[in-house]
Order: structure tokens, then C-alpha cells, then sequence
């Protein structure tokens, strides 16, 4: 929250390496096939990093377009900039249409109702709204089954007022399942061959999320990827061929710690008596709880580095504080650093392993940290 007093020290804090996001992409480039233009997600206030600073250190190291998931977080980006085409991912709704228009925002296309909303809006205001076509090749979310791509391209080609920039479909299980994904990308393939007079040099055409990268094909229509996860550092599955692209963290969780003390064998911790110590311990409590988006799963789950070491997190996380068992880290003393997603000296807690802590996937973890925690721009320039 930005209405304090801004000298206040702070109590649990987000860290963003903006300079890792721009080594990331550099990276990420450099072991796709050139002819790739890139599309960098930017959803979910930029997967919680900060919308408007991620997207512009992107701008500067040569993202080509940007995604987002609607027409709020559009808007917010087109703010930044005119140039970078921005394409809206999912559906929008009828009070929305007319921010494409104003705002120069490129729509996803699933029905024909929407071609028909948006020819209208092209045509009310005189200039054509640009769309992308979307397939559904076996996502069962968005855009136009299949077998149906055809005819929906052809209403498309049809309406005066809407123009066509790309097609596109989403692979629904890219970090588990390669077979289906290899079924989905031909499907993909097969369903673009039936779209006479396709401009493939024109459109922009693109199948790919970070797990996709590793199926994509080297010769292809598919001229652009649409990377979230991996440029933020963080791989789809621990065994992903993808680690060989070297991208770095640049989120990192941290909070202090607030008190140390005693307490003897047998003292129940935390609330609804989850966890009984086993010996006598030193507890120390740590400035952050679920109020801040500690998960309440990661209840005598997750660990915390506190110089250097890993602590075990005690019964259950409440709303503004957590109990780690300091035992064996015998200098902890009030006001020390805890680190709940982020290195300390050798040791370090990954986004991935506090996500399986808390039983859940590193998207959710990201988009959890709450509107509490201030997000800290600091910046390494890297080797
Ligand atoms: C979120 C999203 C992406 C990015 O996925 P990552 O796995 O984060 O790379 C790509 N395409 C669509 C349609 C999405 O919703």
C-alpha cells in the first residue's frame, strides 16, 4: 500500500530484478529460431511482478507484442505506449468492445457474434478492429472448435470492418503431457491448411505457452511464441528441457522477524493446536502470515531461511504472522531477515518449492502476495 510514510522500514516485501526479466527475454530469444517474434503475457498485473514495470523494461528489450487477459489490464498497458500491438486473451465482453477501438487493442475471436459486435464497432467508428483468430484444438476454453475454424475465417475475411493479424491456439497440458500437445500442434497445423489464402508472412501466428517451447518445431507456420512463466525465471516442471536456457529468478518474498523466545517441551503452537514441540525450543516470529500470501497450507509445511539457514515453519500460518522453529539457528535475533521465496547465502527457496508447500502451482503462488506486500524495484546488472 503506497499511502504511508514511505520511510517506514518495511515489515514483508516483494524484491523484482527487473534487470533479470531483460536478461531472461534475451535469453529466452536467443535459443528460439530468430524468425520467432515474441509475445510476452503480461496478465494478472504482469504474473504479479507490476504491470506497468515489467511491461516497459519488456518494451525495452524487444518484446514485439504483449498479452493480457482483458481489456482493464489493455488499457493500463496502452498507457505506457502506442507501437506494441496488444492482444487481449480472453473473451471480451459487449460494454467493453468500444475500448478496443480507443485504446488500439487487438481482440482474441471465438464466435461469430463477436465478429458481428466487432465489424459493427469497426464500423461505427470507421477505422477496422483488429482480431486474432483463436482455434480451440482441445483446451475446451476459448475460441473455435476446430472443425469450425473455417467458416469463422471466412466471416472474418468477410467483414469489412474487422482485420485478421493472426491465428492462434492454447495447449492445455504442455508441462505434463507431450503426446497431447504433439495431438493439439497437429491439429493446429491441419486446421490452418484449411484456411484459404492464409498470409502466413502477414499474421502473426503462435501455439506456444513457456511449457510449448519444448515440443516447438524448428520448421513451421508458427511465427511467434507467447512466453509468461519462463521469462519470469521459473521453469513449467523441475525435469523441463527448458532449464538448458538459463533464465533467473527475479521475485523473492521476504519479511523480518519480529520476536524470539523459549518455549518448553510439550507447548502447543499456533492456533487450533496443529503442532506440539517436541523439545524445548526458540520459536521466532516472523512479520508475515497469510494476510500477506503465505498460503495457510504451508502450515507446518514450508520453511524460511533466517541467516542462511532453513527453518521450519510451526503449526498453523495465521492472518500476520508465522512461527518458524529456531532451534537450531542459535543467533536469530529480533529485526533479522527472513526469507520466505528467495536466497540467502548457499541456501535457497525456489517459487516451485514454496508452490509445493502450499500444494499449488508457481502462477497461483505469484498472483497470491497480496495488495499489503509493497513490491521493491532493485535492479543487478548481471555478468
Ligand atoms: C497465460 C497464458 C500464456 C502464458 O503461459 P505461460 O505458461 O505462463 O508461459 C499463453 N497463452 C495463453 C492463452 C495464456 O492464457
Amino acid at each position: 500500500m503506497n499511502s504511508s510514510d514511505s520511510r517506514l522500514p518495511l515489515r514483508c516485501w516483494a524484491e523484482i530484478d527487473l534487470g533479470a526479466l531483460e536478461r531472461n527475454l534475451k535469453h529466452i530469444r536467443a535459443a528460439l529460431p530468430s524468425r520467432l517474434k515474441y509475445v510476452a503475457v503480461v496478465k494478472a498485473d504482469a504474473y504479479g511482478h507490476g504491470l506497468p514495470q515489467a511491461a516497459a523494461r519488456l518494451m525495452h528489450a524487444g518484446a514485439d507484442l504483449f498479452a493480457v487477459a482483458n481489456v482493464t489490464e489493455a488499457t493500463a498497458l496502452r498507457e505506457l505506449g502506442p507501437g506494441w500491438p496488444i492482444l487481449v486473451l480472453s473473451a471480451v465482453l459487449p460494454e467493453e468492445d468500444r475500448y478496443l477501438a480507443d485504446y488500439d487493442l487487438t481482440a482474441a475471436v471465438s464466435s461469430p457474434e463477436e465478429v458481428d459486435r466487432f465489424n459493427e464497432l469497426g464500423r461505427r467508428t470507421g477505422r477496422p478492429i483488429s482480431v486474432h483468430l483463436k482455434i480451440d484444438t482441445g483446451m475446451g476454453r476459448l475460441g473455435v472448435w476446430a472443425p469450425q475454424a473455417p467458416e469463422l475465417y471466412a466471416k472474418i475475411r468477410a467483414s469489412e470492418f474487422v482485420r485478421l493479424d493472426g491465428v492462434f491456439t492454447h495447449f492445455s497440458s504442455a508441462d505434463s503431457d507431450s503426446k497431447y500437445t504433439r495431438q493439439q500442434r497437429r491439429l493446429f497445423l491441419e486446421t490452418l491448411k484449411k484456411l484459404p489464402g492464409l498470409d502466413r508472412r502477414r499474421l502473426i501466428i503462435h501455439a506456444d505457452n513457456s511449457a510449448g517451447l519444448e515440443t516447438l518445431q524448428r520448421r513451421s507456420p508458427v511465427n511467434a511464441v507467447r512466453v509468461g512463466l519462463l521469462q519470469f525465471g521459473i521453469l513449467p516442471h523441475p525435469s523441463s528441457m527448458l532449464a538448458a536456457v538459463h533464465v533467473e529468478p527475479l521475485f523473492s518474498f521476504h519479511a523480518r522477524v519480529g520476536l524470539v523466545k523459549q518455549l518448553p517441551r510439550g507447548t502447543a503452537v499456533s492456533y487450533n493446536r496443529t503442532y506440539t514441540l517436541t523439545r524445548n525450543s526458540t520459536v521466532a516470529i516472523v512479520t508475515a502470515g497469510y494476510g500477506d500470501g503465505i498460503p495457510i497450507s504451508c502450515s507446518n509445511r514450508a520453511q524460511v531461511l533466517i541467516r542462511g539457514k532453513r527453518c521450519p515453519v510451526l503449526g498453523r500460518v495465521t492472518m500476520d504472522q508465522t512461527i518458524v522453529d529456531v532451534t537450531d539457528n542459535p543467533g536469530v535475533a529480533v529485526g533479522d531477515h527472513a526469507t520466505l521465496v528467495g536466497r540467502q547465502d548457499a541456501e535457497e527457496i525456489t517459487v516451485t518449492e514454496f508452490s509445493s508447500w502450499a500444494e499449488t502451482i508457481p502462477y497461483e503462488i505469484l498472483c497470491s502476495v497480496t495488495k499489503r506486500v509493497p513490491r521493491v524495484y532493485r535492479t543487478t546488472l548481471g555478468t
